[in-house]
């Protein structure tokens, strides 16, 4: 038996759970988890806001730990090596999308790390666990320092959920891009697009994170509740990554692209966003667009960049029964800016 932390209903706090993990098979990895982050699509998933929960529900597809098994057709990993796994565990292999190695797009249907394959089938459990064991072609290697690794931990996440749309639209030198939003995703966005070498800017709903934008390589800050603010960067932007988790008027922020400028959402709330008024896109020939996770390859792409730059989380670190708390912080947008469990706490 391996210990967990469940919600057995949509209501219910998280608490102590045990699960089985299946014995590894020859392609698989056996991971003892030292950290995983707190994303805020798990607390989406526990209270059943999107209404596909699978009950138990295990959260955590930030996770981060050292390689104690491994199958006799592994050869990447070794026991001892320390391995990442994000928010797929498996997914079909032969579509079109998997052939481009873009697996979270899988058109039979990615398996989650946590609540299943979204397919439909039998429940998955994450990160909030002691162990985990997934297909070596799922593991990620990690390459940074092994002291930072509690801070690695939300890349699996937040920093591939960035890191894919930035690229995908060209986030870069001479480009100006918008990210809304300074939590958990919006601080790994601001990390990264700066170090891509856009200029940045970061728009913020909490004054008290003005200060912190900065410090986080934005080149400047807007708080997104002052219309003069707003109205100042008018059709000034290349490219808005928008991770805000609570439905909001998509307007206000159309209005700051240039023309042809996109603008993708990452943030997925309960309640759908007011639709855009149609003029917000058709005077400048501007795009609302998505963007889920990234592609297996796309994610070490992302963790050996970050890797290469020095960029980390920036984290609280928690035990596993705080974590309820930091749910109710997280809603209040009060997260510096993740929470990362110590498994050791479990
Ligand atoms: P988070 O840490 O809670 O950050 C969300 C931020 O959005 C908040 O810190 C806040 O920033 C801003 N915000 C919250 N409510 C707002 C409101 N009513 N109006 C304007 N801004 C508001 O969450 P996260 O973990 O970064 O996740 C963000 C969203 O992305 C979630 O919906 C999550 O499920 C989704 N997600 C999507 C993917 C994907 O593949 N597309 C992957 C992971 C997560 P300020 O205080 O700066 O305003
Ligand atoms: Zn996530």
């Amino acid at each position: 038996m391996t210990k967990a932390y469940a919600a057995q209903t949509a209501s219910s706090p998280l608490g102590p759970f045990e699960i089985t993990r299946r014995t590894p098979g020859p392609e698989d990895v056996e991971i003892a988890i030292l950290y995983c982050g707190v994303c805020h699509s798990d607390l989406h998933t526990a209270r059943n806001e999107w209404r596909n929960t699978l009950y138990p529900s295990v959260p955590g597809h930030e996770i981060v730990g050292r390689v104690v098994a491994v199958g006799e057709r592994v050869h990447r990993f070794a026991v001892g090596d320390l391995a990442g796994v994000g928010c797929m565990v498996d997914s079909c292999g032969h579509c079109a999308s998997c052939a481009e190695g873009e697996e979270q797009y899988c058109e039979n249907g990615f398996t989650g790390t946590y609540n299943g394959p979204v397919a439909g089938g039998e429940n998955t459990y994450g990160g909030y666990s002691a162990r985990v064991v997934v297909k070596e072609s799922f593991v990620l290697r990690i390459r940074h320092d092994e002291k930072d690794l509690a801070a690695v931990a939300p890349l699996l996440c937040a920093g591939i959920t960035t890191y894919s749309p930035l690229r995908h639209w060209r986030a870069g030198p001479g480009k100006k891009v918008g990210v809304v939003g300074l939590g958990g995703l919006g601080h790994m966005g601001v990390k990264i697009a700066h170090a891509l070498g856009a200029h940045v800017t970061l728009f913020t709903t909490s004054p008290g994170k003005v200060a912190d934008g900065r410090r986080l390589g934005a080149d400047a800050v807007c708080l997104s509740s002052d219309p003069a603010q707003m109205a100042a960067r008018a059709g000034s932007l290349d490219f808005i990554l928008n991770t805000v988790a609570a439905a909001h008027r998509l307007d206000d922020y159309l209005g700051l692209l240039k023309r042809d400028g996109t603008m993708a959402l990452v943030g997925a709330p309960e309640h759908p966003h007011p639709s855009p008024a149609a003029f917000s896109l058709i005077f400048k020939r501007r795009s609302l667009a998505g963007s889920l996770i990234g592609g297996i390859r796309e994610t070490q792409e992302m963790l050996d960049f970050c890797a290469a730059h020095g960029i980390i989380s920036d984290i609280e670190t928690i035990r596993m029964d705080y974590i309820n708390t930091a749910y109710e912080r997280m809603l209040k947008n009060d997260v510096k800016y993740r929470f990362v469990i110590d498994m050791a706490t479990i």
